[in-house]
């Protein structure tokens, strides 16, 4: 790396553990002195190029140009860095900062303020949930979203999960108006403006170089709003902005706030006192956003009524999976149903821990996640779910319990009801953990149904997954009085709450796939079972005697 730059006439300068150079970048309108610092020959922090103080630059704001005159140099997939190559990759930084400071120099790369805006906005947060689109008036309010938080503002219109968060402070907490606009752009900045605007006249001037209609809509959240505040509040293709305009205490009157509302942004231009401008980043917080960012076209489950019978190691977990890709939101709901309360032994391997001991685990799953997850409508039973007329409304239903006798008794009530609804889904391990499995049983004529898998109670499974002669490890604690159980690690559980999530998304989305799903996790133990979906079996007792 030393002779890479050697060679590009830079030159060392003495400094303690950090490596430390000297040199020039050559662009069109001549040499720009910098200083290029390599924090870390692994890379995993990137050189640093500063540019040196006695450079004089064109007299407005450069796109890249961070604090301390850093060059931004570095968009993803713009440089590779390569620790065994440390000559080229400093060679490429500098190459890369080179390019990247002409285009700014030359003005070719002023759009990319727009991708930086939101750094350089403020540093100031608030919530947003609002419709795709909206534009029209909108309150902040001020709800305690968790139980020891400190009110936090969400700007909404409307409905919104943060108003049904905090009740009580629905009535009486504080308020306060705002408007909307949603722009098709992205907001940028002005180079040869001051930045970011201090004031309501810096605000004004900004916001007509950016689009004069923002300026009438400021005066229109000005006239429109109640009280000494009023917010605009942006839209843009890069983010939502915010401003706030307090109006100063000399013209906190009933003349300026009420009489002359309608012209309070003309006052304002040649205010009584000091006119304060906060501005503040929107950090998106609707339903859509939350549960649909991370699914992109997939789909998720949202609006659709889901109910999970067993809240144990798996079915906590798979609980925590729906939710978190939509279940219970956008009108749908989740129900959660056990008839246990959450021991000590189930803490090793399950999603709660402490705070819901000697809780029903249905209970206390709900409570978890309508607490985790915004707008969520989790609801719990702890009455056996024997039969399916409790959850005939619903449009799917997990079986998690690993109880034969519960699950061949929902199976047979799922088989009976079809065409229609709902679907079941099974899901299980085997073998110490060593096999996951997973079965949907829909309405779809023709398809294996549960006991379609192992006809015979005590005969063997259609699709053997364990090998023949596997001992079963149990394990007891006497002093517990735990009873016997099946050993394995909380890694399973999940592992097979996810294959049961995976194909609950493709349920959702119309193409269930495979509807026997199998996953191997110790090969010795079992065999590769490739995913399928199987017919009705001849001999399924199930089948046969649909009623
Ligand atoms: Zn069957």
């Amino acid at each position: 790396m030393h002779d890479a730059l050697l060679e590009r006439g830079f030159r060392r300068v003495p400094s303690g553990s950090v490596d430390i150079y000297e040199g020039r970048l050559l662009i069109t309108s001549g040499e720009v002195p910098v200083t290029v610092l390599v924090p870390d020959l692994d890379f995993v922090t990137m050189p640093l190029v500063h540019i040196s103080e006695s450079w004089q630059g064109p007299d407005r704001r450069l796109p890249h140009l961070g604090p301390s005159r850093l060059i931004c140099y570095y968009a993803l997939g713009s440089v590779v860095l390569d620790r065994y190559d440390p000559g080229g990759t400093i060679v490429r930084c500098i190459e890369q900062a080179t390019r990247v400071l002409e285009d700014a120099v030359e003005g070719r790369s002023d759009a990319d303020f727009g991708a930086e805006f939101d750094a350089h906005w403020s540093a100031r947060w608030m919530l947003c949930d609002l419709p795709a689109g909206y534009s029209g008036p909108a309150t902040i309010i001020y709800p305690r979203l968790s139980v020891a938080s400190e009110p936090t503002p969400v700007l909404v219109a409307g409905s919104s999960w943060a108003r049904d968060r905090d009740p009580p402070r629905r009535a009486d907490g504080p308020e306060e108006t705002a408007l909307v606009v949603s722009i098709g752009t992205p907001l940028t900045l002005d180079p040869e403006r001051k930045w970011p605007p201090a004031d309501y006249d810096e605000l004004v001037d900004w916001l007509r170089w950016a689009d004069p209609v923002l300026t009438s809509r400021l005066e229109e959240a000005l006239s429109s709003g109640t009280g000494h505040q009023a917010t605009l509040a942006i839209r843009a293709t890069n983010g939502t902005f915010a401003c706030r305009i307090t109006v100063p205490p000399p013209m906190r009157t009933v003349e300026f706030l009420v009489n002359r509302r309608s012209t309070l942004a003309r006052n304002l231009a040649r205010p009584v006192g000091q006119v304060s401008l906060e501005r503040i980043t929107a950090d998106s917080a609707d339903l859509g956003y939350i549960y649909g960012r991370n699914l992109g076209s997939r789909g998720g489950l949202a609006g659709r009524s889901v109910a999970v019978v067993g809240c144990g190691t798996i079915g906590s977990f798979l609980a925590q999976q729906i939710a978190l890709c939509g279940a219970g939101t956008g009108g749908g709901h989740l129900l959660l149903v056990d008839t246990d309360d959450l021991r000590t032994a189930n803490l090793g391997r399950h999603l709660l821990g402490i705070p819901f001991l000697h809780r029903n685990k249905a209970e206390a799953c709900a409570r978890y996640l309508n607490i985790m997850m915004p707008g969520a409508k989790v609801e719990w039973s702890a009455k056996a779910a024997q039969t399916l007329t409790a959850l005939r409304g619903f449009d799917l239903v997990v079986d998690a319990t690993g109880e034969e006798a519960l699950s061949l008794a929902l199976n047979q009530a799922a088989v009976d009801r079809r065409p229609s609804g709902p679907a079941l889904l099974f899901c299980w391990l085997m073998g110490n953990g060593a096999a996951a499995q997973c079965i949907l049983v829909d309405g779809e004529a023709g398809k294996a149904c549960l006991k379609c898998l192992k006809p015979e109670l005590a005969g063997e499974p259609v699709y053997p997954v364990m090998r023949p002669d596997v001992e079963m490890e149990f394990g007891r604690v006497e002093a517990c009085a735990d009873g016997e159980f099946v050993t394995f690690p909380v890694s399973r559980s999940v592992a097979a709450a996810a294959l049961a999530c995976d194909l609950a998304l493709d349920w959702a989305a119309g193409r269930p796939g495979h509807r026997l799903r199998t996953r191997i996790f110790e090969p010795d133990k079992a065999f590769e079972v490739a995913d399928c979906s199987p017919g009705v079996t001849d001999r399924c007792p199930a089948c046969s005697t649909r009623r």
